[in-house]
């Protein structure tokens, strides 16, 4: 099958969505190609930080999520047995953006307003239950070949997750490591708000940290996403059961009334880097190019900048006749920020979380309450965690 269109983009996920979107705001024509029929609303991401809102803003896709989301102006640290240890008030950043907090809306709900956005533009398709089994590139483009049949373009962009069909034909690295232990995500309708929690919270403790999230819900109020390690000798079916559910929630906090458990979900975590996101005319945004665990809420963002910065740079190769050099900065601005923010922050995130040694612990969690206290130190904090600084320097690699 023939497409007119220069540039594929395989998966209809957040990042594929994202690079259609500002790739046809800037006039190029894509086809997405996507496995799925139906798009799933199972929980995933559901975090959006300042840069984030800042990118998406001008396509109106900033606005429709402040309509559909939650605004969280501060989070807290709290040792499972202590309580709150601080708090940070994401107000710090009001000179630095105009989104000085963190917005809430669930990942399936972005995906819908990317296709509204999409369904608009003449120069985007999005293909459904197209399976892309293999890319293969040429010196004159690259042929997609899918259960419907082969597709050509100038540029395939693999959008298509950590298992990414493109990296692996390609032949691209995907180092790092898995974590023996899966996350186990509860959603339930009781509202820690009630108990003093913010809308974002993380947990420590030496035997089962926890993080805490809002997300807005569908309609029957906001509802609660609480994040727990698992035991690996622990069966999928027990630890989804919301028997365990309850229970889990139960030791946490406990609740006369018991907890109502409306999803559960098991999740197997990475934290793997590509080799490259560019080899020659393949490009990888999103998870496809680089996984990490989900405490602190990057790795969706992170895709959405992948976005963001490859578009306007692949559509000056297409439409201007801009030297494909630029696409290799791509690569190098979009690899050091993976490697050097979004892995270093997330590893580093889970360690504090689950730091056993006592002393350790407590000298974490000093340091956190005077990082609080101390405006200038709680910028500082805040524009790394906020993913202000490694996006920023991102765009400083030559
Ligand atoms: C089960 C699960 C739970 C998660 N929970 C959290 C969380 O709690 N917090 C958090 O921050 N992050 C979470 N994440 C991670 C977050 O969802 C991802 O970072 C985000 O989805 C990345 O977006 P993406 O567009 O790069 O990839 P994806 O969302 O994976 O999208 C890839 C798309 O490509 C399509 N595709 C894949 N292969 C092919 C193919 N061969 N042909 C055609 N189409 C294809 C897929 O169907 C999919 O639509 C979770 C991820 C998963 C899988």
């Amino acid at each position: 099958m023939q497409t007119q269109h220069p540039v594929i983009v395989v998966g209809a996920g957040p990042s594929g969505l994202s690079t259609a979107l500002f790739l046809a705001e800037r006039g190029c024509a894509v086809t997405v190609l996507e496995r799925n029929e139906v798009f799933p609303s199972d929980p995933r991401a559901a975090t959006f930080h300042p840069p984030t809102m800042e990118i998406l803003a001008p396509s109106g896709v900033t606005e429709e999520l402040h309509r559909r989301g939650i605004v969280g102006p501060n989070w807290q640290n709290r040792d499972r047995e202590k309580g709150v240890i601080c708090e940070f008030d994401l107000g710090v950043l009001s000179g630095e953006t105009p989104y000085p907090y963190r917005l809430q809306c669930e990942q399936h709900k972005f995906v819908a307003i990317l296709r509204e956005k999409l369904a608009d533009q003449p120069l985007v398709t999005v293909i459904s239950d197209v399976d892309v089994t293999r890319v293969a590139q040429g010196s004159a483009g690259v042929s997609v070949e899918t259960n419907k049949g082969a597709f050509r373009a100038s540029y395939v962009v693999g959008a298509d997750g950590g298992r990414s069909v493109v990296r692996k034909s390609a032949g691209i690295s995907f180092e790092g490591f898995t974590y023996q232990e899966r996350f186990l995500v509860i959603t339930t309708t009781h509202d820690f708000s009630a108990n003093g929690y913010a809308v974002s919270n993380y947990v420590s403790d030496p035997v089962e940290w926890a993080a805490l999230f809002q997300v807005p819900g569908n309609g029957a109020g906001p509802l609660w996403r609480v994040v727990f390690p698992t035991r690996p000798e622990e069966s999928e079916a027990d630890l989804l059961s919301f028997e365990n559910a309850r229970r889990h929630l139960k030791a946490f906090m406990p609740k006369e009334d018991g907890y109502e458990v409306v999803h559960t979900n098991l999740y197997t975590v990475h934290q793997r880097v590509a080799g490259t996101f560019r080899k020659d005319r393949l490009l990888l945004v999103g998870d496809a190019a680089h996984v990490n665990n989900p405490l602190g809420g990057m790795g969706m963002n992170f895709g959405i900048h992948d976005a963001a910065n490859l578009a306007p740079k692949l559509a000056a190769v297409l439409l201007d006749g801009a030297d494909d050099a630029i696409l290799d900065r791509f690569d190098r601005q979009r690899r050091f920020a993976a490697t050097k923010f979004l892995q270093a922050m997330t590893i580093q995130n889970k360690q504090a979380l689950e730091e056993t040694d006592q002393e350790a612990r407590e000298a974490r969690q000093q340091q956190l309450r005077e990082t609080a206290a101390d405006p200038v130190l709680a910028k500082a904090h805040l524009m790394r965690t906020s993913m202000i600084e490694g996006y920023r320097a991102s765009l400083a690699v030559e």
